[in-house]
Parts: C-alpha cells; structure tokens; sequence
C-alpha cells in the first residue's frame, strides 16, 4: 500500500531539514528563518533574505516561502526522519532502485543525516535486515552486498579498498543495458552477513579518506559518497526473486565556488563539482518532465551516469535539502533552496 501511495506522489520527492546552532554559534549568528513545529508535520519553510535598502533608504528584508514534500526543523533527531523514510528504503526489498542524496552546503548538515554512526546509512542497513529476517517464514531469503565509493574529481575510488591505492587505482563503470545492471571494475563488495557489519564499513571508508593527501573534511566535502546496498532476494516457495538497490549519497557541497583566484587543482575541482552537481539537476530535470525512454544526459557526469539504472524508469528518488541556520550562510541558503525546489516541481 505504501508503494502505492508513494506512486501517486510521483517518483522524485524532496524533503528540507535544518540544522539546529551549534554550541559555538550564538543566537546573533543565526538568520531570521520560521520553520514548523515538529509536531504539524509541516511542507513549508519561510526565509527572510538578506538587508536590502528600498527606494526612500529604509532596510527591509525580502521574504521568501519554500515548500516541500516535507520540512524538519532544527530540533528533528535522525530517527524521526528515518521513520519518514523507513518505507522507500524498504520498497528496495521489493525490487525497486532507490536514490537518498543529501544536497547542500558544506557545514548544513549532509554527513550528519546520512553517513554518522546515527545517520541513515546504518539505519537503514538495520532496518533492511529486521524486515527481511521477518519476510523469512513467508518464504524470502536475501542477501545484502554492499559497496562505498566516492566520485572525486570525475574519478571513482573505491572506499572499501586499501588506502594506497586511493586516488591511483582506476575503476571503471560498465552498464549492461540488457539487464538493468551496473558493475564497477575492480571494486571490494563486502556481504553484510549482520547488520552490524555497517559500522566497519563505515570505519573504512572513513579511514580511507583520512589518509588521502587533501585534509579529510575538505575532501569530503568535495568528493560525492555513495553508499550502495544491493538485495537480492529468492522466495524458495513461490519461486519469485527480486533484486533492488539502495543508494545513499552524500554530495559534495554545494557552495558556489568562485572561478576566479582558484588555479590548477583547485580550479579544477571547483569545475567539476559544480557540473556533476547541475548534471544532477539537469537529469532529474529531465525525467520529470516524462522525457524517460528519450535522451537524458546521464553521461555529463561520472554520478549520474554511476546511477543511471537507479534514477528514472521504475526508481525512486528522495532529495534532502539541508540547511544551516546561519546568517552568514544566508544567499547560499536561498540558492539551495530554490535548486531544490525546482527539483520539487519538475
Ligand atoms: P556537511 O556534511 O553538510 O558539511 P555536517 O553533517 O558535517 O555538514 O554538519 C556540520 C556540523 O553540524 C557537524 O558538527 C555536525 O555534527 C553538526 N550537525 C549537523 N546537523 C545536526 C543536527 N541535526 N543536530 C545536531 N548537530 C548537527
Ligand atoms: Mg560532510
């Protein structure tokens, strides 16, 4: 029933969270934003815009309403927003392919929701495993492979790997058009024969980072992480199968990075994040306006055309816009925002 509901919504969803303050960022700091109460369950999110001097020289603010398919506040803990989206993770059970990216600046919040030790990724992994333990005495038997992966640069590393080789091994993507699948050259797949096996992936792919040349939390916000969970499942009574992915991706931030004064590497960087991150659009752009089965530009950026079989045709796609309450943060809120609203409304 639930896939159901979810049909009659569309296939692509976007939901907004915003951070809470930290500690150290004191109520001068943040910007003037109204979210809902937690408990009204509401869509929208009201953003008042940079000081801006009208004609006769009085300060005013522009004000500025988003609305979603779901906002959470500062005070939402990760459990209430995995319980949100405890049933699209699980249609992955059922054969679906489904996409989770965090999208936002760096410092909104991205890595918190889906790849902390609380965040979705063990959730989710937790959660699969309770369900398929339960579809058991009706017959299912599943298993879970998993791999981690970063899109740094264009170029794909593979985070369950040995760290030498980080940034030198190649891995190349194929596409098996006939059968909907997609294999990764060269690349670790770890069964997660527990649930708990989660957390030591998620050690790897951290100790993985750290000891790539660039600083870790510069990395990673610059680098995508992809989380992918295939389940294949076999009932032994009926004979059905079903084979599903999951995909939870933590991008890379969406800061406008300035061309100018960045050189080299920097540059570089800078260009291909922002393309793989408006190719991401363009697609999803793309596959909401029905143009399925035509052309849609997969092939402009390294992820999506990592995640081509899981984005379009039968597959789900949730966005989670995040937010940093700061005042300092405010254009590249705005501009978050409305990148995720015209997700919302394709
Ligand atoms: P990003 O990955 O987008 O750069 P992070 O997830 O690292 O951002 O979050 C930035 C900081 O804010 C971190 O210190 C993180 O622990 C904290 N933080 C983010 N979201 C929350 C939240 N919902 N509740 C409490 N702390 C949060
Ligand atoms: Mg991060």
């Amino acid at each position: 029933l639930h896939n159901q509901v979810q049909e009659l919504k569309g296939n692509i969803r976007v939901f907004c969270r915003v951070r809470p303050p930290l500690n150290n960022e004191p109520a001068t700091m943040i910007a003037p934003m109204q979210y809902p109460d937690d408990a009204e369950e509401s869509k929208e999110i009201n953003v008042q815009g940079p000081e801006e001097k009208t004609s006769l020289g009085a300060v005013t603010r522009k004000n500025h309403t988003f609305s979603f398919d779901r906002v959470f506040g500062p005070s939402s803990q990760n459990a209430e927003v995995f319980d949100e989206i405890s049933q699209l993770v699980q249609s992955a059970l059922d054969g679906y392919n489904v996409c989770i990216f965090c999208y936002g600046q760096t410092g909104s919040g991205k890595t918190h929701t889906m790849s902390s030790g609380d965040g979705m990724i063990p959730r989710a992994v937790h959660q699969i495993y309770d369900t398929a333990r339960g579809l058991e005495e009706k017959g299912w038997r599943y298993t879970m492979e998993g791999n981690f992966v970063e899109v740094y640069n264009e170029n794909l590393n593979d985070l369950l790997g040995n760290p030498d080789e980080l940034d030198k091994k190649k891995h190349e993507i194929r596409h098996d058009m006939q059968r909907g699948k997609t294999i990764i050259t060269d690349i670790n797949t770890v069964e997660l024969e527990s649930p708990e096996m989660v957390e030591s992936i998620l050690e790897r792919a951290a100790a993985n980072r750290s000891v790539a040349a660039t600083k870790a939390n510069e990395r990673s916000s610059r680098s995508h992480s992809v989380f992918i969970l295939k389940l294949k499942g076999e009932n032994h009574i009926t004979g059905e199968r079903s084979e599903g992915t999951l995909n939870l991706v933590d991008l890379a931030g969406s800061e406008r990075l300035s061309h100018s004064g960045a050189t080299g590497e920097r540059l570089k960087e800078t260009q291909n994040i922002n393309r793989s991150l408006s190719s991401l659009g363009d697609v999803i752009a793309a596959l909401g306006q029905g143009k399925d089965g035509g052309h849609i530009p997969y092939r402009n950026s390294k992820l999506t055309y990592l995640l081509q079989f899981s984005l379009g045709g039968n597959s789900k796609t949730l966005m989670f816009v995040m937010v940093s309450p700061l005042q300092a943060h405010l254009s590249e809120t705005l501009t978050s925002l409305k990148f995720a609203t015209k997700v919302h409304n394709t």
